[in-house]
């Protein structure tokens, strides 16, 4: 088993004290690094960085990082999501290292959305119904992958058909 052990870490975000949504980060008690480009071929990561090395995924609208010695996942509902996904990462981490030699190690970063793409789709009226501040923010967390074609209710329904064609490309819907 790669990965053992870690310790849980759970901060609201300074820049946004009152949102609802939690962070975590998890620290690990053994160096994962040589998992990191097996865990991109098998993910898919958005992001892929050798120097220093990490990789990014999104699943189920989560924004995942993972480096050598930490995990940082954001938008959780609670410590129990964490929790679960974090118990879910490590499987996945350890199954991914176990089944190493048959996987080809991927070094490559996956395409991502052009945020102006989004945001010329959008209504632009900064009403955050959303839960977003603004438009342009929500066309950021639509390119990680954290918001999608239905999270905007204000938006007219082509462009909304427009939006999950668009996000579809790069297996974010
Ligand atoms: S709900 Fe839609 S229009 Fe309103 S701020 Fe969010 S993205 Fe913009």
């Amino acid at each position: 088993m790669l990965l053992k052990t870690f310790t849980k870490e759970i901060f609201r975000s300074k820049c946004m004290p009152s949102a609802e949504s939690v962070h975590c980060f998890a620290h690990l008690d053994e160096d994962i690094q040589d998992v990191l480009p097996y865990l991109n071929a098998e993910l898919g990561g958005s992001s892929y960085t050798k120097e220093p090395p990490s990789v990014t995924f999104k699943v189920h609208g989560k924004l995942m990082t993972v480096h050598p010695r930490k995990i940082a996942i954001n938008a959780l509902k609670d410590e129990k999501e964490a929790e679960k996904i974090l118990i879910w990462l490590k499987g996945i981490i350890n199954d991914t290292w176990d089944r190493h030699d048959e996987i080809e190690p991927s070094y490559e970063s996956v395409p991502q959305p052009v945020l102006f793409e989004i945001l010329k789709l959008l209504p632009k009226s900064n009403c955050r119904e959303c839960n977003e501040p603004t438009c342009m923010v929500f066309a950021a967390r639509a390119v990680e992958g954290v918001k999608g074609h239905n999270d905007c209710p204000t938006i007219e329904a082509e462009n909304r058909e427009k939006l999950k064609k668009y996000l579809s490309q790069f297996h974010f819907e």
